[in-house]
């Protein structure tokens, strides 16, 4: 077993000890099959809660009410989760009520697809009740059971479904394809930050473009707040060469694929629950791109939106098969005598205190026009030398 499991392998004895079972389920048993990164080692037990945090030292109760106890051993953290089936679905969203099971049989059954519904003991024997080895060597992307029942109980799992298509590169079985176009006006019914989550992982997946294809393909894109109207732009995503290296650049490229205008952009992030930080580096970015369209960034500009938006709105430009002298503009920005307001060898204090000039708007007025002096390399950023040009210039009110 690797060293993830290895380490884990204590917590899945401790509980067998006091009588439990205890297996790795999951995403991480699904991804040790087939080399991928492991993100998070997922454990399931028939312990109940109560149980669990008896057999541990260090628990958080991250999660009661779904069965969810944090495990923390040898400062790793462990979600180790009860075997519950899930109940009472209402309006095709999350169920509302789980109840705990003995079985690991049940608790696989509730499970999305069948890559997902592997379980594996400490043993590292892979326990497989749905066809997961298979489906996995197949690489598709396959509904445990009826896929038309499994998406009314939950339909945010026809969005997981394209997201894991793109982030293994797998296809998606003929019947789950089906039933997902059959029913995928049932998406409208979930939280847009549910969708939001899977749409961001389809969007920096390996095989996007598999994974988007599908996304608009199965109709998912009709269900979608604002983007429902973009189909016809976002299916030119299709074709591009790049792809987003993360979450600011996937929202910009879509953004811009749709050609939407900054005051749309805004109101797109917010329709989708994004946080204020990616909202504006996105706008950020995009008002650059349209600068950069048109012309060479000032050196002015280069300044205000900094380096890490120039280098992500040059890797736009490049996604749109723009070309862009990326060294050139790197160059530009390094050469700036000055990266941001705090570097300025004056402030307003010192043209006060110093220089006596009266407080008010003229203050700022004269640290712009010093900074602009120097963006443009026409002074140098020296206290002595700045002071002078102030004398000399025409200031003074
Ligand atoms: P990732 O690497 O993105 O974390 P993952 O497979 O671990 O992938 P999670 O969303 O973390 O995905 O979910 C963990 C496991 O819980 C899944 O592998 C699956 O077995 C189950 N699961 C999660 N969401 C659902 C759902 N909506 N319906 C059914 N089973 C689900
Ligand atoms: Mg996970």
């Amino acid at each position: 077993l690797p060293k993830l499991f290895e380490e884990a392998a204590p917590i899945l004895k401790a509980l067998q000890d006091n009588g439990f079972e205890a297996y790795f389920v999951g995403g991480s048993v699904r991804d040790l099959l087939i080399n991928r990164p492991i993100n998070d080692i997922d454990i399931a037990t028939s312990a109940y809660p109560e149980e669990i945090k008896q057999t541990f030292k260090k628990t958080v109760d991250t999660g009661i009410e779904h069965g969810t106890v944090t495990v923390i051993e040898n400062k790793q953290t462990y979600e180790v989760t009860t075997f519950r089936t899930e109940s009472e679905y209402q309006d095709f969203r999350r169920p509302d009520k789980v109840t705990f099971v003995k079985s690991l049989t049940e608790d696989l059954k509730r499970r999305d697809f069948t890559i997902n519904a592997l379980a594996m003991d400490a043993n590292g024997e892979i326990i497989d009740l749905f066809g997961g080895l298979e489906d996995l060597d197949k690489q598709v992307i396959k509904a445990v059971g009826n896929p038309s029942e499994r998406f009314h109980e939950d339909a945010l799992r026809m969005m997981r479904a394209v997201r894991f298509q793109s982030q293994l590169d797998f296809g998606i079985e003929q019947h789950t394809k089906e039933a997902i176009i059959e029913h995928h006006e049932l998406l409208s019914k979930i939280a847009v930050e549910r969708v939001r989550d899977e749409f961001l992982k389809l969007g920096l997946g390996q095989g996007f473009k598999k994974g988007f294809a599908s996304f608009i393909d199965f109709k998912l894109v009709e269900q979608v707040p604002v983007l429902n109207v973009y189909e016809a732009e976002l299916r030119r995503l299709l074709g591009i060469n790049f792809l987003p290296a993360n979450e600011v650049a996937f929202w910009s490229m879509i953004a811009v694929c749709c050609q939407l205008s900054l005051a749309k952009i805004r109101k797109f992030l917010v329709q989708w629950k994004n946080s204020n930080k990616v909202k504006e580096e996105v706008l950020a970015i995009v008002e650059l791109f349209d600068i950069m369209m048109v012309k060479e960034p000032t050196n002015r500009q280069l300044y205000h939106y900094g380096l890490t938006t120039l280098l992500q709105t040059i890797d736009l430009m490049r996604m749109f098969g723009e070309e862009v002298n990326a060294t050139l503009l790197v160059d530009c920005y390094d050469q700036l005598l000055i990266k941001s307001r705090d570097e300025l060898a004056i402030d307003g204090k010192i043209l006060i205190e110093d220089l006596g000039l009266r407080p008010g708007p003229a203050i700022g007025q004269i640290l712009y026009e010093v900074e602009e002096a120097i963006l443009n390399h026409e002074l140098e950023n020296d206290l002595k030398a700045i002071k002078n040009y102030i004398e000399l210039g025409d200031f003074h009110e």
